[in-house]
């Protein structure tokens, strides 16, 4: 008997001791959190000191980014201007000027509707998103008010004599430095400002490229498509390419002058206008319609040959279709890449595609030279 129940003793014994460490450990480990959490509280009273300098301003602050806005420069500025909201203060996003397909594209994803236009910043309280230039921001803004600077540029000719939160740091985007902010004054973005920030981020970073992306980029976007509800990133990011790429509503006049550059080659005026295009189907539809339209621009720019280049560049996608105006340029493009592109009654298809200044002018630079000087 005696010997039958010592087994079962030493049993309780183990069992006893097992329980003891696993309890000291979830102890411990409780502590461990609790200290964790008291940091975290910590630091975000630390970093909110900054707000003390905020509750000095009188009025509203007005959040813009550069002229000819992307989506970084509007992401940011309506996702931080979203922050100071949530903190307490009376902020309000803006645009210097009609924002493109892509950043209209994910406004509609987020529900949201374009930030007012700024006509002028004189005398208001101004925070600077996306860039510190005067030349790239709005008029008035010697005369405004500056408290914050949040940019991933160098920095620029903007000063400002108030104390300031200058928070520039070398990532692929603005709104990175936004979502930064949110996490360090220990504030969740909302759904709108996080497909905001999300759509920024891609945009600036092209999909996350590994040469134009950091780690905090990586993880602004593991997080923000979380809280935006955005499942499918990639194919978040082909619909805003595509927007991009889109140029409804304009005339062919201004397609042709998007991207438009004058060029000086022997004794003649050249212009070369570079369009992209997404697939096949709409770069022809473009090359058709600059074919009509470059004549009529001849006049009113004074060119002796103006040329267009569609460009399709993504995926395993590279083709440009090489568009002259009238058969002079047909006749040039026919000499200077005869060869390797094909013509199909419009445009010479080559692939792949064709860099304006790396390929395209010194090639039609080489044909203009060997002709007879007129
Ligand atoms: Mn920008
Ligand atoms: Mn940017």
């Amino acid at each position: 008997m005696k010997q039958k129940s010592r087994v079962p003793a030493i049993i309780c014994i183990l069992i006893l001791i097992v329980a003891a460490g696993v309890g000291g450990f979830f102890l411990g480990k409780n502590k461990e959190a609790e200290r964790f959490q008291e940091e975290t509280n910590i630091n975000i009273q630390l970093n909110r000191s900054d707000l003390k300098e905020l509750e000095e301003i009188e009025g509203t602050i007005y959040v813009t980014g550069h002229k000819s806005p992307d989506s970084d420069t509007v992401g940011s500025s309506i996702a931080y201007a979203a922050l100071l909201r949530a903190l307490g203060y009376d902020a309000v996003p803006v645009v210097l000027g009609n924002v493109n397909h892509e950043s209209a594209y994910v406004l509609d994803a987020a529900g949201l509707e374009t930030p007012e236009l700024l006509e002028d910043a004189a005398g208001l309280n101004m925070i600077l998103v996306d860039h510190s230039e005067y030349a790239q921001s709005a008029e008035g803004m010697k005369d405004a008010k500056i408290i914050s600077i949040i940019d991933h540029h160098g920095d620029g000719t903007v000063m400002s004599a108030n104390p300031l939160i200058y928070d520039a740091r070398p990532v692929g985007s603005t709104a990175t430095i936004v979502w930064l902010r949110y996490r360090n004054y220990g504030i969740q973005p909302d759904r709108q400002s996080a497909i905001m920030m999300l759509g920024a981020i891609l945009s600036d970073t092209k999909n996350l490229q590994p040469n134009a992306s950091t780690f905090a980029d990586r993880e602004a976007v593991k997080v923000l498509s979380e809280l935006g509800g955005i499942t499918d990133i990639d194919a978040f990011y082909q619909e805003m390419y595509k927007a991009l790429l889109s140029y409804e509503g304009m005339t062919d006049e201004e397609i042709f002058f998007t991207d438009y550059k004058e060029y000086e080659i022997g004794s003649r005026k050249v212009s070369v206008g570079s369009i992209n295009a997404y697939d096949e189907e709409t770069a022809k539809d473009l090359a058709a319609r600059m074919r009509k339209t470059m004549p009529l621009t001849k006049p009113s720019t004074g060119m002796d040959m103006s040329f267009a280049m569609v460009s399709i560049q993504h995926d395993d996608i590279s083709v440009t279709y090489l568009v002259p105006s009238d058969e002079a340029e047909e006749e040039v493009l026919k000499a200077a890449f005869g060869n390797e592109a094909v013509y199909d009654g419009t445009s010479w298809r080559i692939e792949p595609c064709v860099s304006r200044k790396a390929a395209f002018i010194p090639a039609i630079t080489d044909v203009l030279e060997s002709y007879p000087k007129e």
